[in-house]
């Protein structure tokens, strides 16, 4: 007998590589190129480093008010994390204990299963069809809970709202999470939906769309109700998951909503003019509403392509998978980074070409 015997043994969630070298351009985990908003800088310079003497706010009530008012719900409607994937483990603790199996796309965000097997949750994927799309049809099976991102990751795909709301109706029995990472950049978020069925749970996250992945601020928006039995859990994990920094940070984020208007619409730009130049290329991808292109070329294997923009030290997604294995996950950056990943590609695919 060895106390091996005894571990929980599970096979982690692979982030993608943070590589931090001078020069790189980091496109591989659709992080945000540009700062967050400029009153965040401020209040980090100002911040009185005595109150990290004391424990944080455990009900993060700054932060929580601040999107309660943002998002037009009451502080009672929202739950903040330790990024969007505390937030959605954490639902995933509380609200998927039934003994039928959840449900998720085959190609989707990849830590879903890991959470699934991390808490013993049973699950099935449904897949995506042809072009990439959900089939709500394969929601109407008998099911323990419901978990799909709009847009979809990684194909940027987005859903309509018709759709969810097919899918919520369709399952008033379980608790149908809706992972809205990427909504900001020219999807329709199911916020509204939130009033009239008390068993959607919206989860967003400032890792991206607000610029704040270090910050690790994620949230969900829901019925009072599930947000009270989500607490309930919260604070017997752990009273103090997010920091005093965070609290007061993101919130001051979610006060200046012109900056955020203003990076999304960048992003968004500078997205459809990458998608234009990718096409003369020679690649093709899903009409991506997220802030990164899930790109394959006609001719040259996604892994090369992946290999030599490494060697040229730009970083982008690859993943070795049933599916998804001829396309590359490119995250918008800034015009410049992305003028220079253009070039890049235009000089190789044209030596590839001949
Ligand atoms: N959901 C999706 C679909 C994602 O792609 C990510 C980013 N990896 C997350 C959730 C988690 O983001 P975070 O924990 O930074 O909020």
């Amino acid at each position: 007998m060895s106390w091996e015997q005894n571990v929980r043994r599970v096979v982690p969630y692979v982030a993608g590589e943070q590589p931090n070298k001078p020069g790189m351009i980091k496109l591989n985990t659709n992080e945000c190129p540009y700062p967050p908003a400029p009153g965040v800088e401020r209040l980090l310079k100002r911040m009185d480093y005595g109150a990290l003497r004391l424990y944080p706010d455990p009900d993060t009530g700054v932060l929580v008010d601040a999107l309660a008012e943002y998002y037009h719900v009451s502080s009672g409607q929202v739950f903040v994390g330790v990024g969007s994937d505390d937030v959605i483990s954490m639902a995933f603790m509380t609200f998927f204990n039934g003994r039928r199996p959840i449900l998720f796309p085959d190609v989707t965000y990849s830590f879903y299963d890991v959470w699934a097997k991390l808490h013993g949750i049973p699950y099935r994927t449904c897949p995506l069809d042809e072009d990439w799309h959900i089939c709500p049809e394969d929601y109407r099976q008998p099911n323990g809970g419901i978990i799909f991102p709009n847009p979809n990751a990684p194909t940027g795909l987005f859903e309509s709202l018709e759709t969810v709301e097919r899918i919520v109706r369709a399952n008033r029995d379980v608790v149908v999470m809706v992972d809205e990472a990427y909504v900001d950049f020219g999807g329709r978020s199911a916020l509204p939906l939130v009033e009239k069925y008390d068993n959607l749970l919206v989860v967003q996250t400032f890792s991206k769309s607000r610029s704040m992945a270090g910050l690790r601020i994620g949230f969900c928006i829901g019925s009072e109700k599930l947000i009270g039995y989500l607490n309930d859990v919260k604070f017997s994990f752990n009273s103090y998951t997010m920091n005093l920094p965070s609290q007061l940070l993101g919130a001051e984020a979610v006060r200046d909503d012109v900056y955020f208007k203003a990076i999304t619409a960048r992003i968004v730009a500078t997205r459809e003019r990458v998608k234009r130049e990718l096409r003369t290329l020679g690649f093709t991808f899903p009409d991506s509403k997220a802030n990164f292109i899930f790109a394959s070329h006609e001719t040259i294997p996604a892994q090369q392509i992946f290999q030599a923009l490494r060697e040229a030290d730009i970083y982008v997604r690859y993943w070795n998978k049933p599916r998804i294995s001829d396309s590359l996950r490119i995250t918008i950056g800034t015009e410049e980074e992305m003028d220079t990943l253009l070039a890049f590609l235009k000089d190789y695919v044209s030596k590839r070409r001949f």
